[in-house]
């Protein structure tokens, strides 16, 4: 088994994902791991960095399939005894303008967004080592969303005491009131991508309690974050913020130094705690 200290970026073949995995070749001091849920995609990215002189290496994860998940779990477990740097970036988000039924972007979305991520931290969690860092990349747009939930709503997902299994109930109950389509009575905003993100920004604040009650020993430090508005296929051209800019935050909470006690379960932006 190996002694090398080990980094995993979700969806990293393009855009913000790939941006960190750049970064963290050029300043994580262990094995990067570019991911992709296709091989050639992601081979490709790979590729492209050994142009310019990185060297990740790579391996298939497709985080809406738990097969995948766990078969990378796995070769962790087997090659590194565990993980030290887990970057949760993959996400999708339906464009403005796209007809597909609100119910049926609701369940992609969320399935993706929240679910998908939610397994890998399951199954990855439990891997990571003494002093690791957990990334999930959120968006403010979580923050504007929440806002816009009804008085009940914010109030659980702003609770100290919400659970895993509370938030899991609230998101399966959006995806159903989105098919009945009384999302917007039952007091939810209208928006998947939003709720979405809702969704990570209160999984990272629950998964970092329980990482303070379980393994406060271990100094792990797990936070969600916003990368800000990047030039990406997701957000387009006229965003403001490169890839590499939009890489800053997620990167510089990746390797917060084994001293640091905080942040920790904190929302950020622009390497600053948000309120929630
Ligand atoms: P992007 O260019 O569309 O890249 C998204 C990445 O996620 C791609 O590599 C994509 O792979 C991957 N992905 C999607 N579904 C996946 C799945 N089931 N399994 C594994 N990988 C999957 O988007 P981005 O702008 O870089 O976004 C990265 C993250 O930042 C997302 O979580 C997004 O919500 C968040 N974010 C972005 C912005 C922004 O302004 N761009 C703002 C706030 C937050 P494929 O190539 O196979 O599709």
């Amino acid at each position: 088994m190996s002694s090398v200290q080990v980094a995993v970026v979700t969806g990293s073949n393009k855009g913000i994902g790939l941006a960190i995995v750049r970064a963290l070749c050029q300043q994580f001091p262990g094995d990067v791991y570019l991911t992709s849920r296709d091989p050639g995609r992601g081979q490709a990215a790979v590729a492209q960095l050994q142009q310019e002189g990185l060297r990740p290496l790579f391996h298939q994860l497709d985080i809406d399939d738990l097969q995948s998940i766990r078969a990378l779990r796995d070769f962790l477990k087997e090659k590194y005894g565990g993980l030290n740097v887990l970057v949760n970036n993959a996400g999708i988000a339906f464009k403005v303008h796209d007809t597909t039924p609100f119910a049926v972007q609701a369940e992609v979305t969320l399935k993706t967004n929240f679910f998908g991520t939610r397994n890998v931290c399951t199954e990855l969690l439990p891997l990571m080592k003494p002093y690791g860092r957990v990334v999930n990349v959120s968006s403010m747009v979580s923050c504007s969303a929440l806002g816009r939930c009804s008085q009940e709503l914010q109030q659980k997902f702003r609770s100290d005491t919400i659970t895993e299994d509370e938030l899991v109930q609230l998101m399966n109950k959006f995806v159903e009131d989105t098919k009945k389509s009384v999302h917007e009575k039952e007091g939810w905003p209208n928006t998947a991508y939003g709720v979405s993100k809702i969704g990570v920004t209160v999984l990272s604040r629950i998964q970092a309690r329980l990482l303070n009650e379980q393994r406060k020993g271990d100094h792990i430090l797990l936070n969600a974050c916003c990368p800000g508005w990047v030039r990406t296929d997701m957000a387009g051209p006229k965003a403001t913020k490169s890839p590499e800019e939009g890489a800053d935050t997620p990167v510089y909470l990746a390797l917060l130094p084994s001293s640091a006690d905080a942040p920790h379960g904190q929302f950020v932006s622009d390497k600053t705690v948000r309120a929630w």
